[in-house]
């Protein structure tokens, strides 16, 4: 029986995992065990951090799977860097499967980080928040801003002073979205530049409302490494290398 194991976390890795099972593969798929209660994808699941590239590599040795998939989210770069390494040292093939990002939209303004969009926020901004809650202490120290942050799971401290939280984990839809903006007066919404249609929404939905687009551009991909954008690509990379 072929084996795959797949790095986690998105929608596109859980969709290769129920096309892989369907096909009768044997899929591990790889969570971070960050969120409390995660989407659970098709097949075999196993939680928590492998102990960097080296944990990794002894994994793959110890387990043989015949192809390593990174479909972490695009802002998983420790964990790509660690796929890229493990697979030097254990010679395994590696695919990343990484969703394309969005289109720039007029107007918006990218920038290279989390620390750079903090910089762009003045007094009086009404920010909607959407980075996710471990990014909340860059924004903790900012006066005058009030922020509208939407995560999985409750940030802890530091986090803003003026900060309202909502838990949710999408899909959102634009009326959805226009509602929280209108209700809340939101006037800039700080995003990342993550890609996908289970998000996608609220640039929609900030765009209708004239709102100040701040986006987190991706971290690059490591130089050499073979990447595909969309789940029927990385089945067709598993194909023609015997995996699937
Ligand atoms: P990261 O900074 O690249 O990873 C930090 C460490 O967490 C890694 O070195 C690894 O620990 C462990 N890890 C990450 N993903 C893992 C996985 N799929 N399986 C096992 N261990 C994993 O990643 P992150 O940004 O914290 O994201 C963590 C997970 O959440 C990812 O799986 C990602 O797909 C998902 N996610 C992230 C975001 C985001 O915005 N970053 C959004 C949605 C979902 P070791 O070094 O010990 O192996």
């Amino acid at each position: 029986m072929r084996r795959v194991l797949i790095l986690g976390g998105t929608a596109e890795a859980r969709a290769l995992a129920a096309e892989l099972v369907e096909r009768g593969v044997h899929v591990t798929s790889s969570l971070a065990g960050r969120v409390r209660n995660p989407r659970l994808p098709a097949g075999e699941v196993r939680e928590g951090g492998f102990g960097g590239p080296e944990g990794l590599a002894a994994w793959v040795r110890n387990e043989r799977p015949d192809a390593l998939i990174d479909a972490t989210h695009p802002f998983a770069a420790r964990m790509t860097a660690s796929a890229v390494e493990a697979a030097r040292l254990t010679g395994i093939p590696l695919l990343v499967l990484r969703r394309p990002g969005w289109p720039q939209a007029p107007g918006e303004l990218r920038v290279p980080s989390l620390e750079a969009a903090a910089a762009e926020l003045a007094v009086g901004d009404r920010v909607f928040l959407t980075t996710g809650r471990r990014s909340l202490p860059i924004f903790a120290n900012l006066t005058g801003v009030w922020f509208l942050a939407r995560s999985v799971d409750p940030p802890e401290p530091p986090i803003p002073r003026n900060v309202h939280i909502i838990l949710d984990r999408g899909p959102y839809t634009l009326m959805g979205e226009l509602a929280l903006i209108d209700e809340h007066r939101l006037t800039v919404l700080v995003t990342k530049d993550s890609g996908g249609e289970l998000t996608k929404a609220k640039l929609a939905a900030a765009g209708e409302r004239g709102l100040k687009v701040i986006m987190v551009d991706r971290p690059p991909l490591p130089g050499g490494v073979t990447h595909v954008e969309t789940v029927p690509a990385a089945l067709d990379w598993l194909r023609d290398i015997g995996a699937a």
